[in-house]
């Protein structure tokens, strides 16, 4: 179950978040958690999970260890903030800053040199859905991007279906369209990857997830668990979607 405070929340705010959210979470061991919070406030978070099961992620990753790359966060600068995870290829960076396919795989290879679990991003506009090509730009993402990863670098990726339409929109996939989606991607990876990698390999959906919808879209055997924006904000609120 993972949270991405997107663009909310200082230092102060995510202490705050903390001190209410660890203890409603203590005891919920049927799943992982992970907070993406901004950059700023990576070291924060760290520090206000240390000693529980929480982990804590970044929102994106430079593909480089280091250089003239201004405004760019490395793998190493993340790891040292005590994050474990880094989301790639979010739709809002593809949408607003020109995040491509070909840098998401880069973004995702440098995730994982550097010891991160990268939290991989696909999922198709409005426009797409409602001319018919949902599973053609599933398929596109994945060829152009994921796929070039090798069978062990897929091993220890995550994926998550994210239907742009329906990323803080609050109209959610239905759990019928999210797991059709789902084994659209499956169907990607057991033809590259083979069956045990995708059996085994896990697709959070995300869009407009919350507490009153998670349960029925959990019910799916497809969906692994849940990629959660503006839910994720309020600590009651995300305990309550983790403990579905
Ligand atoms: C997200 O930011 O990844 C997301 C799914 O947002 P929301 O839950 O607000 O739709």
């Amino acid at each position: 179950m993972a949270g991405n405070w997107k663009m909310y929340k200082t230092p102060a705010e995510t202490t705050a978040f903390f001190e209410k959210f660890r203890p409603l979470v203590e005891k919920s061991e049927h799943c992982e958690v992970v907070i993406c919070p901004p950059f700023t406030n990576l070291a924060a978070a760290a520090g206000a999970v240390n000693g529980s099961a929480i982990r804590i992620g970044a929102q994106n990753i430079a593909w480089a260890k280091e250089g003239a790359f201004t405004g760019e966060i490395s793998g190493p600068m993340i790891a040292a903030s005590g994050a474990t995870h880094a989301i790639v290829g979010h739709s809002e960076r593809r949408q607003y800053f020109g995040e491509t396919d070909e840098t998401v795989l880069k973004r995702t290879q440098a995730a994982l040199e550097f010891g991160l679990t990268p939290i991989v991003c696909v999922g198709e506009r409005l426009e797409e859905r409602e001319s018919g090509n949902t599973e053609a730009v599933l398929v596109s993402q994945f060829q152009k991007g994921i796929a070039g990863l090798t069978e062990q670098q897929f091993a220890k990726i995550v994926i998550a279906y994210e239907p742009v339409w329906a990323i803080g929109t609050g109209k959610t996939a239905t759990p019928e369209i999210a797991a059709d989606a789902h084994r659209a991607i499956r169907g990607q990876v057991l033809a590259k990857y083979g069956k045990q990698a995708a059996d085994s390999m896990r697709i959070l959906y995300g869009g407009s997830v919350k507490p009153d919808n998670v349960k029925i879209l959990m019910a799916q055997p497809e969906i692994d668990g849940v990629l959660v924006g503006g839910a994720a904000l309020d600590p009651v609120g995300f305990a309550s979607i983790v403990n579905f």
